[in-house]
């Protein structure tokens, strides 16, 4: 048989890169579709704060079959950010138990981290962490994992890759974040 008729069941490593808007909306799609199927997905996102007052909203919409939890501790080193960087470690860290509870539950279909790719850049988690993420996964759950600059390692064990790259964005010509498209 080969690879195109093959109706194989088997769960599925996608990482969705790049610097270009849609990442997470890209997610969000995959909730949309699963839910159809009256699917259960369970998103973690590891950035508190990144997720928008629609987004929120409309995840409740889809409860039960889609449940939301933030793991992280807010936005990194930005002008705001009063907290030691130790304990945005300790809360991605705590992010990473939490996803592997999760995962491990086998009570999902679909499980997605969104923003841990910006959770390892900025050294907040490390390698052996997400390794051991994707070890926990049963073999037929769905695993998605967002935001920009995915290392190299994690882009080769994937099955699917998606970089979004910036052609436009409106913040390039001072147009403010837009009511659903943004926020
Ligand atoms: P979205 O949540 O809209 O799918 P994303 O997940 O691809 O975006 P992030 O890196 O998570 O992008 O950025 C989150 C926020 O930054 C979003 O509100 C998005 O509109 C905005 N953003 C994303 N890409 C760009 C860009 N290239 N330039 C300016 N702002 C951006
Ligand atoms: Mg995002």
């Amino acid at each position: 048989m080969t690879a195109k008729t093959k109706e194989e069941k088997r769960g599925l490593l996608i990482v969705y890169t790049g610097n270009g808007k849609g990442k997470t909306t890209a997610a969000l799609g995959m909730c949309v579709r699963a839910v159809g199927y009256d699917w259960k997905i369970s998103i973690i996102q590891f950035v508190k704060g990144s997720w928008k007052y629609g987004e929120l909203k409309g995840i409740k919409k889809l409860e039960p079959n889609v449940e939301l939890m933030t793991v992280g501790e807010g936005f990194v080193g930005i002008v705001d950010d009063t907290k030691d960087f130790k304990e945005h470690v300790k809360a991605a860290k705590e992010g990473i138990t939490v996803a592997i509870e999760k995962i491990k539950s086998e009570k999902f279909n679909i499980v997605i981290l969104d923003e841990l790719n910006v959770a390892y850049k900025l050294g907040l988690v490390n390698q052996e962490d997400i390794e051991s993420l994707l070890k926990a996964n049963p073999p037929k759950q769905h695993l998605v994992i967002t935001g920009r600059d995915a290392p190299d390692w994690l882009i080769e064990k994937a099955d699917l890759v998606t970089e979004m790259k910036e052609i436009k964005h409106p913040y390039q010509q001072g147009i403010m974040a837009q009511k659903g498209v943004d926020w």
